[in-house]
C-alpha cells in the first residue's frame, strides 16, 4: 500500500478512495472564471483541481479563487521556482512542479522549504514528453523503464531535501507503456501515484485510451488520484473519470443499465428501447444518489428466450417480443404490456422503488 498524503483535506494514498482531478482552462488571472470553472467541476465531481501558474498575476488569482470554492486547488508550475513559492504563499494546496525544469538545486530547496513550512504536498514526475536528456541518452528512447526510472529521480529529489509529502506521476500517451511503467515504478517507490494518459487526444480517442489506461492501472491495484486529459471540456474529463472508477467498481453507480447486443430473435426496436432507458433513467439515477437510496440494475434485454434468465441479477427489466414485452421484478414476471409502453412501466417502477 502507498503512503497516505493529505491535500487540502482530500486524504491521497494508504487505501483513500482514488480522488477524481481535472484542471482549468480558463485563464488563471480572470478569478471569476476560475471560480465559475472550478465550481462547475465541483458539481460535475472534481475532487480536487489543478490550476495552470504561469506569472505572478496568475498566482495571486488562485489566492484569491482558493477562499472562493469548495475543493483543494493545486498549483501547476513550470520553470520558475518564484510562482511556486508565490502560489504556497498564496494558499496552494499543492504544489506539481517538475524539478528538472525549475533549474539549479538552490531554486528547488527554495520550494521544498515553502512547502514544508506549510506542510503541503508536492506532486512531480514527468510525462513521456519532458524524460530528461540524460534519460533518454542512458536509455536509448522513451521507455517504460525511463519513465519509471525518472519519476523515481524526480522523487529522490525532494527526499533527499529531507521531504516526503509527495505525489508521483509517470505519465505516457503509449497506454502500454503508462502501464509497464507503472508496474515498475510499484517496486520502486510507496509514494502515492497520480495516473492518467498524457495528451490522450480529443474524445474520439481520449476516452478509450483512458478508460484502457487508467482502468487496467485500478485493477492492477496501482493509482491513488486520477485525471482523464481530454481535448474537451474538463467537465467531461470528470464525468468519463466518475465512470471509469463506477465501471471497475471503485464507486457505486446509483443506477447501472445492462442490454443485450441484440440478435436474430430481436423483434422489437431494442436499440432506441436502451437509449430511451438510459437517457430517462439518468436523472432519476442523479435524484437517487442524492436521497442516498440503494444501487439499482436495470436489464433491457431483446426477448422473452433469454431475457428473463439474462435479467435475473437485475431489479427491474423489460424483455421484447412482437410487438409486446414483459416487465420483470427481480427476475420474475410482473406482466406483458405493448411495446410502446415497455420503458413507461419500467420508469413507473423505478420511480417507485
Ligand atoms: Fe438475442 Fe434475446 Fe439474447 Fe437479446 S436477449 S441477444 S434478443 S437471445
Amino acid at each position: 500500500m502507498t503512503k497516505q498524503i493529505n491535500c487540502g483535506g482530500v486524504l491521497i494514498g494508504g487505501g483513500a478512495p482514488v480522488s477524481i482531478q481535472s484542471m482549468t482552462n480558463v485563464d488563471t488571472r480572470d478569478t471569476d472564471a476560475l471560480v465559475r470553472q472550478i465550481d462547475e467541476l465541483t458539481e460535475a465531481g472534481c475532487e480536487i483541481i489543478r490550476v495552470a501558474v504561469p506569472d505572478m498575476e496568475a498566482a495571486e488569482s488562485l489566492g484569491r479563487a482558493k477562499k472562493l470554492v469548495r475543493i483543494p486547488v493545486v498549483a501547476d508550475i513550470h520553470f520558475d521556482h518564484k510562482l511556486a513559492i508565490a502560489a504556497i504563499e498564496n494558499g496552494a494546496d499543492k504544489i506539481r512542479i517538475n524539478p528538472g525544469n525549475i533549474g539549479s538545486i538552490e531554486k528547488v530547496k527554495a520550494v521544498v522549504d515553502k512547502a514544508k513550512e506549510r506542510n503541503i504536498p508536492i506532486r512531480v514526475g514527468v510525462n513521456s514528453g519532458s524524460l530528461s536528456k540524460e534519460m533518454l541518452s542512458k536509455h536509448g528512447s522513451v521507455t517504460a523503464a525511463a519513465l519509471a526510472e525518472s519519476g523515481a529521480s524526480t522523487l529522490k529529489v525532494i527526499e533527499d531535501l529531507d521531504y516526503d509529502n509527495l505525489v508521483v506521476s509517470i505519465k505516457s500517451s503509449n497506454v502500454k507503456m503508462n502501464y509497464d511503467a507503472h508496474m515498475i515504478l510499484k517496486e520502486l517507490t510507496d509514494h502515492p501515484v497520480h495516473i492518467g494518459i498524457t495528451e490522450s487526444g480529443t474524445p474520439r480517442n481520449g476516452i478509450i485510451k483512458s478508460v484502457a489506461g487508467i482502468g487496467s492501472l485500478l485493477l492492477a491495484g496501482v493509482g491513488d488520484t486520477m485525471r482523464v486529459s481530454l481535448t474537451d471540456d474538463p467537465v467531461n474529463e470528470v464525468i468519463w473519470a466518475r465512470r471509469i472508477l463506477e465501471t471497475v467498481g471503485m464507486r457505486q453507480k446509483a443506477i447501472e443499465v445492462v442490454s443485450c447486443p441484440t440478435c436474430g430473435r430481436t423483434e422489437i426496436d431494442l436499440i432506441e428501447l436502451a437509449n430511451e432507458a438510459e437517457d430517462r433513467l439518468e436523472s432519476i439515477a442523479a435524484k437517487r444518489k442524492a436521497e442516498g437510496k440503494r444501487p439499482l440494475k436495470i436489464a433491457v434485454m431483446g426477448c422473452a428466450v433469454n431475457g428473463p434468465g439474462e435479467s435475473r441479477e437485475a431489479d427491474y427489466g423489460i424483455a421484447g417480443g412482437r410487438g409486446e414485452g414483459l416487465v420483470f421484478v427481480a427476475g420474475e414476471i410482473l406482466k406483458k404490456v405493448k411495446e410502446d409502453e415497455l420503458i413507461d412501466e419500467l420508469i413507473r417502477l423505478v420511480e417507485n422503488d
